[in-house]
């Protein structure tokens, strides 16, 4: 990584302003429902302390709502000790998010630091305070913490210069969020994946019937110029269809071609698409992954995405899995150890590898 590493930094003495994403999901009763993100910071947090610095952290949580307390009782549990200062939610200033609006926020977060490092890969993709205008008040001192270095670590040979075959699969609902990423992601590799809920939206402008299936159309023109001209598309070949968006529906399969009957609505890719996909996946030297391939929050429209996570977990490629839900299944099903990185940013990891970087990567202080 050509920027200032945390290794780089003296910090004996020093106050440490650390940023990291404590953006934890909870459960109904507010207790953290997995703690992940905490523990992917901790060797930057111990490295800080055992320097002998005083650490002083810094989060978003949420939306905007939200207290770091709970994030702040799981860190001192994990650490062992209650002398870190922890900032509350960063989004509860709406500068956070939008800096221009007062650029005071972030000189007034500098006053807690000597120097800054940035951990917080999952939201290195975001203009934000915290991220980006920060380092202006910390010439010669912005460095990225090991959590942030691997990352770009891991995913910097899906940009420079990846072993081919290169795969990426994609899947996921929301095609407007990741349409730039699947026309980026179209030139570099020699395959692209498709599945999830953005299958329909192809489905519907190569002219097939998809029925009650979630569809963007806004996106119909442009989806419909993309499949004319990307020859590297791998469809799924069936799909898993129900009667209504609930996991006790009526389901039947039906192939691509046949498409989805009125009435009905596709949930999951079906079992022929990862036998169909299976030799492609095979001979790739590399593969990308991020997006679930079905509605996964429903047991039974889960089993594309596990399917597609037990498969890829059996290979020896290089695999990196993009964090978001695609991560979450890998991690539920227990298979963290079987891929060479996953990451823990999904918004982060798709535009570094659209963009080859990212604004928080770009504001830290170059290494020479
Ligand atoms: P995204 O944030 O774009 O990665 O989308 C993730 C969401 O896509 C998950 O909550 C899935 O339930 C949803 N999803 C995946 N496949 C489908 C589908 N066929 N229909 C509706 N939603 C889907």
């Amino acid at each position: 990584m050509k920027k200032l590493s945390i290794r780089d930094l003296d910090l004996k003495n020093k106050r440490v302003l650390l940023r990291v994403d404590f953006n934890v999901p909870f459960n109904d009763d507010g207790t953290i429902r997995d703690d992940a993100r905490i523990r992917a910071a901790l060797p930057t947090i111990q490295y800080i302390l055992d320097q002998g610095a005083k650490l002083t952290l810094m989060s978003h949580l949420g939306k905007s709502e939200g207290s770091m307390e709970p994030c702040k009782k799981r860190l001192y549990e994990l650490l062992a000790r209650d002398d870190v200062t922890v900032l509350e939610n960063l989004r509860h200033n709406k500068a956070e998010k939008d800096p221009d609006s007062n650029p005071e926020f972030a000189k007034e977060l500098a006053t807690h630091g000597d120097v800054f490092v940035n951990d917080a890969f999952g939201a290195a993709h975001r203009n934000h305070s915290s991220i980006v205008t920060i380092c202006q008040y910390f010439p010669g001192k912005c460095a990225a913490g090991f959590l942030m270095e691997k990352e770009v670590d891991a995913l910097s040979p899906l940009v420079e210069n990846p072993t081919r075959p290169f795969s990426a699969i994609i899947g996921g609902a929301k095609i407007d969020s990741k349409f730039n990423v699947l026309q980026a992601l179209q030139q570099k590799v020699d395959h692209l994946f498709i599945g999830g809920g953005m299958v329909f939206t192809i489905m519907k402008a190569m002219g097939n019937s998809i029925g009650n299936s979630i569809y963007d159309p806004a996106h119909l023109e442009v989806v419909s110029e993309f499949i004319d001209e990307a020859k590297n598309l791998v469809l799924p070949e069936d799909i898993v269809i129900a009667e209504q968006f609930s996991d006790g529906a009526e389901t039947h399969i039906v192939g691509y071609e046949e498409g989805v009957p009125d009435g009905w609505q596709g949930m999951d890719i079906g079992p022929k698409t990862l036998e169909k996909w299976r030799p492609l996946l095979h001979e790739s030297k590399t593969i990308f992954w991020n997006g679930p391939m079905g509605v996964f929050e429903f047991p039974n429209f889960a089993k594309g995405t596990e399917g597609l996570a037990k498969m890829l977990a059996e290979m020896n490629s290089l695999r990196i899995v993009g964090g978001g839900d695609s991560g979450a299944a890998i991690s539920l099903l227990n298979l963290n150890n079987k891929f060479t990185h996953v990451s823990t940013g999904g918004g982060a990891s798709l535009e570094f590898l659209e963009k080859g970087s990212l604004p928080g990567i770009n504001a830290l202080t170059n290494k020479f």
